[in-house]
């Protein structure tokens, strides 16, 4: 109950002043349009100074990071020390190798989903930065920076292209230039969701065309996306750069899937793979 005095001094029935209450609405205001470089970007935790990638200790450990455990050709994670998972093994990798920060699961997982779904941009520069600490850690040594492209029907309805996103925060971050419509996408391919990886391979060829070719000829290019799965996207990307007369294609995406052998349903029913790189 308020008493008369309160109500003067400006209390509210919870005791907090008229004042408080409006810089907590603020607060939670200014929180859904950006993160403070102090907050973790995983759960919101308040992290004692800004760490890059934005993580804090508990949401990194619930990350799988990428380290030696991995595909030598397309980075994904393998089982029992392989140098090399079957995909690429058995089929033509265009890119000379790809490397990602995590497997796509758990935090990585929400962090790419609210990226590319839930609109949340400012998650952008956080993702890149551990982005370009792979990159520094790999010793990719490039010339400039592609985007992998949506269609302009699909960036329409999105709004934006998660991967130009991630491309042009990690070209300012290592002061390579961004070459932005050298690469296009030209036509939908159809969802990827269900598709075995030489079904993907098929469903994405002919898709991309590189529309400046004086742009790509003779450059060390880095590609990045957010995701890798089977790599076909990847490797189709690549390809068409090299066809350009490109000198070198190395990939860069924030997760990448486990491989799994193509017998197995490597689907659930959550997953939203259907959007991913179309
Ligand atoms: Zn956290
Ligand atoms: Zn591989």
């Amino acid at each position: 109950m308020k008493t008369g005095t309160e109500a003067k001094r400006g209390y509210g029935v919870f005791g907090t002043r008229r004042g408080d209450r409006a810089k907590i609405f603020f607060r939670k205001a200014r929180s859904l349009l950006y993160v403070d470089r102090c907050v973790c970007v995983g759960c919101g935790a308040e992290l004692p100074q800004s760490v890059r990638g934005g993580l804090c200790s508990e949401c990194l450990s619930r990350s799988i990071a990428l380290g030696s455990d991995i595909c030598a050709k397309c980075g994904r994670i393998v089982a029992n020390e392989a140098d090399y998972c079957d995909t690429c093994i058995n089929r033509d990798r265009h890119f000379e190798k790809a490397r990602s920060c995590f497997v796509y699961d758990g935090v990585p997982k929400k962090l790419i989903y609210g990226l590319k779904f839930g609109g949340k941009r400012y998650l952008a520069p956080f993702l890149a930065e551990s982005m370009t600490d792979r990159y520094l850690d790999e010793n990719y040594d490039c010339d400039c920076v592609i985007a992998v492209p949506l269609s302009e029907k699909r960036k329409k309805k999105r709004g934006y292209n998660q991967s130009e996103l991630l491309a042009e925060e990690i070209s300012g971050q290592l002061k390579l230039p961004l070459l932005t419509g050298a690469l296009e996408k030209i036509r939908d391919n159809k969802a990827q969701a269900k598709l075995r990886v030489n079904e993907r391979e098929e469903n994405v060829r002919g898709a991309y065309e590189v529309k400046d070719k004086a742009a790509v000829k003779g450059k060390r290019i880095l590609v990045v996306d957010d995701v890798i799965t089977t790599g076909a996207t990847a490797s189709e990307v690549a390809h068409m750069l090299y066809k350009a007369k490109a000198r070198s294609v190395k990939v860069l995406t924030y997760a990448s899937t486990r491989y799994t052998a193509p017998s197995e349903n490597i689907f659930d029913e959550e997953d939203v793979y259907e959007d991913e790189m179309v």
